[in-house]
C-alpha cells in the first residue's frame, strides 16, 4: 500500500511517500481502507518528536473509510461498513489497523470527508466547550485562532451555547471567516494587542474564559484578561510549547483556573467516545455545526499539507486522501 512514513523526526521534509505491505489486523481489529484521513495540528508534534513515538511510525491520528476485514474477536462493524475514529497512529495511508471498539459508523448523511475531518476537531471542540469548561449562556469567551480547525468549531458550539465570542485570527481574511463562524468579535492579534483589545471590548471585566491553542505567544496575556476567578483552557501549542511556570501567578492575576486538557482523557471508554462523537456527527448532519474543509490534498502531497498547516495558511480543515 501507499502510504506516508516518518523513518527520523524533523520537519516535514521526513514525510516520506512509500510503499509498504498493509497491516494485519490483530484479533481485536478491523482493517480499514482509509478514503480520507485528517491532518492535525498533533501531527506535526509527533512528526518534529515533539511528542514521542517509535520510529519509523505512519502518522496520522484521524480517518474515515470502509472496513475491509475483521479480526476473529471483532463484532460490532462487518466488512463493507463505513467506519471513522480518531486517537490510533497510522491513518496516512491507504490502509490502518485500528482497535475495533474505536470506531464508529459514519452516519448515512455524511460523506468520507465530513466523518474524516469531524472526529478529532469536533470531538475536541465539543469536550473543551461541555467538560473541561461548560460554557453558559451569557458568559463571554475568548477563542484564539478561532478561524482555525478546532476553532471555527468551538466559535460555532460557543455561540449556540449563549455565550458572547470574541476571537482572535493572524490575518483580515480569517478574521472574516471566524466572523461568519459567528464570532461576535474579532481581533487581529498580529497587528492588534489582544490584552488591551479584550480589555476594552469587557469594560475592563475580563473574560470568563481563554480557550488558547497557540500556547506560547498568548499564555502570559491570557492570564491579564480573564475576570478574577476566570479559567484558562490551554489545549495546544502551535506557536511552541509554555515555558514552566510560577503558580504564584494564578493568585497575582485574580485565583486563577488553568486546565490542560487532552482529547484522549475525554472519550477515554466506549460510552463517552460514542456519546460525544453521536453528538458532533449529529450536529454536522442537521446543519447545526458547519465544516470547513480548507482543502483535500492527494496522500502524496502530505509535505505540503504540514507546511500550510504549520505556515498559518489554513482555515478549517485538512485532508490527505489516498
Ligand atoms: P489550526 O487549524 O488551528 O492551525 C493552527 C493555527 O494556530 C494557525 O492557523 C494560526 O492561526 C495559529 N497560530 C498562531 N501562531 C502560530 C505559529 N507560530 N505557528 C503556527 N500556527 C500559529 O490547527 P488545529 O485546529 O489542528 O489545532 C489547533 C490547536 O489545538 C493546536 O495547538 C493543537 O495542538 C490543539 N489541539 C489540541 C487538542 C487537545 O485535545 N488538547 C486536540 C486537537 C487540537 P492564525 O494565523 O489565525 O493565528
Amino acid at each position: 500500500m501507499k502510504a506516508i512514513q516518518v523513518s527520523k523526526v524533523g520537519g516535514s521534509e521526513v514525510l516520506e511517500f512509500i510503499d509498504i505491505p498493509a497491516p494485519e489486523p490483530k484479533p481485536n481489529e478491523a482493517l480499514v481502507q482509509i478514503k480520507a484521513a485528517g491532518v492535525n495540528f498533533i501531527d506535526v508534534y509527533y512528526r518534529e518528536g515533539r511528542y514521542p513515538a517509535p520510529l519509523p511510525f505512519i502518522p496520522g491520528q484521524e480517518g474515515a473509510g470502509v472496513v475491509t476485514r475483521i479480526g476473529s474477536e471483532v463484532s460490532h462493524v462487518q466488512p463493507g461498513n463505513r467506519v471513522a475514529y480518531t486517537g490510533v497512529l497510522g491513518s496516512y495511508a491507504e490502509f490502518a489497523a485500528v482497535p475495533a471498539d474505536r470506531l464508529i459508523h459514519i452516519p448515512e448523511k455524511l460523506d468520507f470527508n465530513q466523518a474524516a475531518a469531524a472526529m478529532l476537531q469536533g470531538m475536541t471542540a465539543h469536550y473543551l466547550s461541555h467538560s473541561t469548561f461548560s460554557i453558559k449562556r451569557g458568559q463571554t469567551v475568548l477563542i484564539h485562532a478561532a478561524a482555525g480547525g478546532v476553532g471555527m468549531l468551538l466559535v460555532q458550539i460557543a455561540k449556540k451555547l449563549g455565550a458572547r465570542v470574541i476571537g482572535t485570527a493572524g490575518s483580515d481574511e480569517k478574521a472574516k471567516l471566524a466572523r461568519d463562524a459567528g464570532a461576535d468579535e474579532l481581533i487581529i492579534y498580529t497587528k492588534q494587542d489582544f490584552e488591551k483589545e479584550t480589555l476594552r471590548l469587557t469594560n475592563d471585566k475580563g473574560v470568563d474564559v481563554v480557550y488558547d491553542g497557540v500556547g506560547k505567544t498568548t499564555f502570559e496575556k491570557d492570564l491579564k484578561v480573564l475576570r478574577p476567578r476566570g479559567y484558562l483552557v490551554l489545549f495546544g501549542g502551535a506557536s511552541g510549547a509554555v515555558p514552566p511556570f510560577d503558580l504564584m501567578l494564578l493568585t497575582k492575576h485574580g485565583s486563577l483556573f488553568i486546565a490542560r486538557p487532552s482529547l484522549h482523557h475525554h472519550i477515554g471508554t466506549r460510552a463517552e467516545l460514542e456519546e460525544r462523537s453521536t453528538d458532533v456527527l449529529q450536529m454536522i448532519a442537521s446543519g447545526h455545526l458547519k465544516l470547513r474543509i480548507h482543502k483535500a490534498y492527494p496522500l502524496s502531497q502530505a509535505q505540503e499539507a504540514h507546511r500550510d498547516l504549520e505556515g498559518r495558511k489554513t482555515s478549517g480543515k485538512l485532508l490527505l486522501i489516498p
